[in-house]
């Protein structure tokens, strides 16, 4: 019978009538359904615990914290190593700052601070340079004399010569949205490389590509990126903002409000390993939620096959606390079906990135380099962080932070060789394959013989380019204009109670800070869950 359906009906119409023969009683139905326990969705729950509602959260992992994730390697119990978000600016991320505090979370310094200019050794096209090289314009690039400068300062000053602002920052989004070029296009219209192409050599386009850390410095997305991207707390100037962690890591976060939030009444839920995959009106009004069960084993999420374990449940209102991809992926026919939802789901790009850190009974990277804390360079592990003294006299580098395509270089080489002897296992697992190819680019940055490399204690890594996190961060695309898409993508759908509530397409800089997540959960209970309770 279910198979004529399909072939008579097509499949969407298949999922239609399972959903609607397995739905719950009106009594039945959730007051909120959370989708997604990483901090958007954690601290949704915590900020609603107190209103006399039934709030549930489904989340698709066996864990929360989404990209908040912080591990322990075993020979340095009581080092956190930080996979996804690490760092957080107070005066910038000023509800993080204040929602950490008031659950009672350590908050600490963050040494390594942003990279600190003096304390960062670059390495491009073969050569060690410091902070006063790149100032002086002793770089190997084949540049004209006024463009001898620090990539900050020679971008700053191609958008000053460039564009209709006389400096490198703006006041309102407003602002930023007028500004045009000198032949009169809005820059929010181009590209990124376009505007490159149009302003700049090719030379200067590789040397502010190769001396960032960051791939995505230069690319096909969003022009006006480069007033967020060269904002001042993250620009080599040697005065960057002071940055925070939190004891414990930043995972902390996100686990510490979904405990206070499940502590706050026996009628908030949590079900880990539940996929949203559908959601249809019901006609007594709410929704219908169709889940399907996934299993996780050593951090790897795949679903459980068998229809059997579907789980249909019920929701008066529903807010979806994932990213883009995830959120375009869920067969919704209110957004599916509107090409203009469609269209502003779609206005960003995002950006795989990831980490590897490998643990020696040695720091011996500070050999030779003594104050260096931080390394950029052009090769395929990107950044490198000296990551503290742990317990044991075991010392940790982040030795890989790398985003874009080069994301894809290192998902490719995980796949080969076996994990190396005090690795974490499963999605975590660094191979052999992997710590030869990153001790390699290690020993050309910090000058050391790969062979004097000490044998590595532990390792590991995570790569942010898979479902359900296909992206670390987001930027708009070029031709959004990212005021009027906002406008919608709180409550994309005017006569439907589903809100979403992500950093994907938060303004300033905040699609890459947890703060985009913390602040669209904010917008959307005061506009739309104001009156509840
Ligand atoms: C490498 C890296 C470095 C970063 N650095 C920083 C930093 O230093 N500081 C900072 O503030 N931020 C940083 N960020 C960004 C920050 O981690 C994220 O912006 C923030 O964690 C996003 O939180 P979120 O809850 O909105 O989304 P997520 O953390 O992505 O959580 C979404 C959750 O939804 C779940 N989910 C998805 N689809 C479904 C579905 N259909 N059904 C059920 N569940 C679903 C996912 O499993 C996930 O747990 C970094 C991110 C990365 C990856």
């Amino acid at each position: 019978m279910a198979a004529m359906i399909r072939d008579i009906l097509g499949v969407t119409m298949l999922v239609t009538v399972t959903l609607v023969q397995a739905s719950p009683s009106d009594g039945d139905c959730l007051d909120v359904a959370v989708i997604g326990g990483g901090i958007g969705g954690a601290y949704t729950g915590w900020r609603m615990r107190d209103r006399g509602l039934s709030i549930s959260v489904f989340e698709y992992s066996d864990r929360v914290g989404g990209r908040l994730f912080t591990a322990e390697l075993p020979v340095a119990v009581g080092t956190y190593l930080d996979f996804g978000g690490m760092r957080f600016c107070p005066t910038d991320h000023t509800t993080l700052n204040r929602t950490a505090t008031e659950i009672g979370l350590n908050i600490i310094p963050f040494e390594p601070g942003y990279g600190i200019a003096d304390e960062t050794l670059w390495f491009t096209r073969g050569k060690r340079l410091r902070n006063v090289d790149l100032d002086t314009g002793k770089v190997p690039y084949n540049l004209d004399e006024d463009e001898r400068k620090s990539p900050s300062i020679l971008v700053r000053n191609l958008l000053k010569n460039s564009v209709n602002l006389s400096s490198s920052s703006y006041d309102s989004v407003d602002e930023l949205y007028s500004v045009t070029t000198t032949d009169g296009t809005p820059l929010y219209k181009m590209t990124l490389d376009n505007f490159y192409g149009r302003y700049a050599s090719r030379e200067v386009y590789k040397y502010v590509m190769e001396t960032s850390g960051w791939a995505e410095a230069v690319g096909t997305h969003g022009a006006l990126q480069v007033f967020k991207v060269y904002r001042p707390h993250i620009e080599n100037t040697g005065q960057s903002k002071e940055f925070k962690t939190i004891e414990g890591g930043m995972g902390e976060v996100p686990k510490t409000l979904m405990e206070n939030f499940l502590k706050a009444s026996a009628r908030h839920k949590l079900h880990l390993n539940h996929q949203l995959l559908r959601m249809e009106r019901r006609q007594t009004g709410g929704y219908n939620l169709g889940f399907r069960k996934t299993q996780t084993v050593d951090g790897v999420t795949t679903p459980v096959m068998t229809s059997t374990e579907d789980v249909v449940m019920c929701a008066r209102k529903v807010v979806l606390a994932t990213q883009k991809d995830s959120i375009r992926q869920i067969d919704f026919p209110e957004f599916k079906n509107n090409p203009e939802i469609r269209r502003n789901l779609d206005s960003v790009e995002g950006f795989p990135a990831g980490r590897i850190y490998l643990a020696y009974n040695t720091k011996w990277w500070k050999t030779g380099n003594p104050d260096i804390t931080h390394t950029k360079s052009d090769l395929p592990n990107r950044q490198t962080y000296d990551w503290s003294t742990g317990t044991n006299n075991v010392s940790i580098i982040m030795a890989s932070y790398h985003d874009g395509d080069f994301t894809h270089y290192w998902r490719e080489l995980s796949q080969f060789g076996t994990p190396i002897p005090g690795s974490l296992p499963g999605v975590n697992a660094v191979t052999d394959v992997v710590k030869q190819r990153v001790e390699k680019y290690l020993s050309v940055i910090y000058n050391v013989s790969q062979s004097d490399i000490p044998e590595a204690v532990g390792g590991a890594m995570m790569l942010w380019d898979r479902y359900p996190y296909s992206a670390a961060w987001s930027y708009f695309k070029a031709g959004f204009d990212e005021r009027k898409v906002r406008d919608m993508i709180y409550k994309p759908s005017p006569s439907d109670n589903v809100y979403i509530v992500s950093n994907s397409w938060s303004p300033d800089d905040l699609q890459g800070w947890s703060e985009g997540s913390l602040r669209a959960v904010d917008f959307v209970i005061q506009k739309y869950f104001s009156g509840q309770a």
